[in-house]
């Protein structure tokens, strides 16, 4: 039998749009930019999203995030590039005619209505029948859990009620897109954790588009099917989650997204399905178990992730993928330890291991002299 008759057959069934080819994308962002002035805040972004995504736009404050968030809506045009969504393009479509709702930072709540009306206010003003009002209405608070309260002011609710009631606001209008803004913003943990899943959920059942703004990774990774990382107006990495953690195609990346390890050093060889960096922070090379299509000589960054690496009393075996140096630093988490070690050349490094077995030899601690190792398939290779 030849090795291919037996591979899996994918099927586009269970495959995601976004990794089947030639599938025809929900909101097409063709080249996008925006500028004020002199200032670029939108860099020439392209980017296509799925119908039934949850896509997330993540950056830190002021990468252009709301910019790009206001030009699907319609609030702001693009200064060049177009925007085409299901099928038509945007750029003489006011907002109020795109099929998109965008649900703002602040609720914007109307503080004299009840939930209820806050709810209908919308259905209303498009004239559709009371009766059919009255049930949609109904049928969204009960989906956000708001129904017992739907009698109540904003001004009797938490924030997060509020949060839940601006949500329902928004999808009451049964928009084919929905565009949130930091939506979970005001929310402390615990109750931002369950309003992700509560999101993810609403998603699932009502099969409406998803694009949402966060700055926080942590966010943008438990709700995402996939992100789009931002930074001085571009897009510098769109992928999903794990993609975007595990293969992050470049330092910044790597670096706003979890905790992780560079370390800097020379192409020395580079194969088909091997490859191998010097870098004078580590005992040997950093060899990996595949190649990297790179000048000879090459100036690279390796990302290597605080849970790849292991931490012991004695060395490992290998010649490479080692380091030694001296804890400096021990935090207990419980459910695992943080350690940073300072390397012999000076570097610092971050080991992050989970506490499986209680307790029972001697712990590791701060001073002890400790060897890092790490497999050949832990590090990523960056070139920019
Ligand atoms: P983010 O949402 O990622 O924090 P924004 O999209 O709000 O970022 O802003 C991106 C950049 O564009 C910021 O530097 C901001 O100051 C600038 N900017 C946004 N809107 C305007 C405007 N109307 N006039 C001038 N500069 C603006
Ligand atoms: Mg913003």
């Amino acid at each position: 039998m030849s090795v291919s008759s037996v591979s899996p057959i994918v099927t586009t069934q269970t495959m995601p749009t976004w990794r089947q080819k030639d599938a025809e994308p929900f909101v097409r962002i063709e080249q996008i930019n925006k500028t004020f002035g002199d200032f670029t805040a939108v860099n020439n972004v392209s980017l296509d999203i799925y119908k039934n995504e949850l896509f997330c736009l993540l950056g830190g404050s002021g990468s252009g995030k709301s910019t790009l968030l206001r030009m699907l809506a319609g609030f702001e045009s693009p200064t060049s590039g177009s925007i085409i969504i299901d099928g038509v393009d945007m750029s003489n479509v006011p907002p109020w005619e795109r099929p998109v709702n965008m649900m703002f930072q602040s609720y914007a709540l109307f503080p004299h209505l009840t939930v209820e009306a806050n709810v209908a206010f919308g259905l209303k003003r498009e004239g559709l029948p009371s009766r059919e009002v009255k049930q949609r209405v109904a049928d969204i608070l009960e989906m956000v859990q708001m129904g017992h309260l739907a009698r109540r002011k904003p001004h009797m609710l938490s924030g997060g009620q509020r949060q839940r009631v601006a949500l329902a606001r928004s999808l009451v209008k049964r928009p084919k897109l929905l565009l949130l803004d930091e939506p979970l913003g005001a929310l402390d943990k615990k109750l931002r954790e369950e309003t992700q899943f509560e999101l993810m959920r609403l998603q699932d059942e009502l099969g409406i588009t998803f694009v949402v703004v966060t700055h926080d990774q942590e966010e943008a990774m438990t709700l995402a099917t996939r992100i789009g990382v931002m930074n001085n107006g571009e897009i510098v990495q769109t992928a999903e989650p794990h993609e975007v953690y595990e293969y992050p195609n470049n330092r910044f990346v790597a670096e706003f997204i979890g905790n992780v390890n560079l370390f800097r050093g020379t192409v020395v060889s580079d194969e088909r399905d091997s490859a191998a960096i010097q870098c004078d922070d580590t005992n040997g090379l950093i060899a990996l178990d595949h190649g990297i299509s790179c000048a000879p000589n090459q100036l690279v960054n390796v990302a290597i992730r605080p849970e790849k690496m292991r931490i012991a009393r004695e060395p490992s075996s290998a010649q490479n993928n080692s380091a030694e140096g001296v804890i400096t630093e021990v935090a207990y988490m419980g459910s695992q330890s943080i350690y940073k070690v300072r390397l012999l050349s000076g570097k610092e490094v971050r080991i992050t291991q989970p506490n499986s077995h209680r307790d029972t030899g001697e712990r590791l601690t701060w001073d002890d002299h400790v060897y890092l190792s790490w497999d050949a398939d832990s590090s990523v290779v960056l070139t920019s």
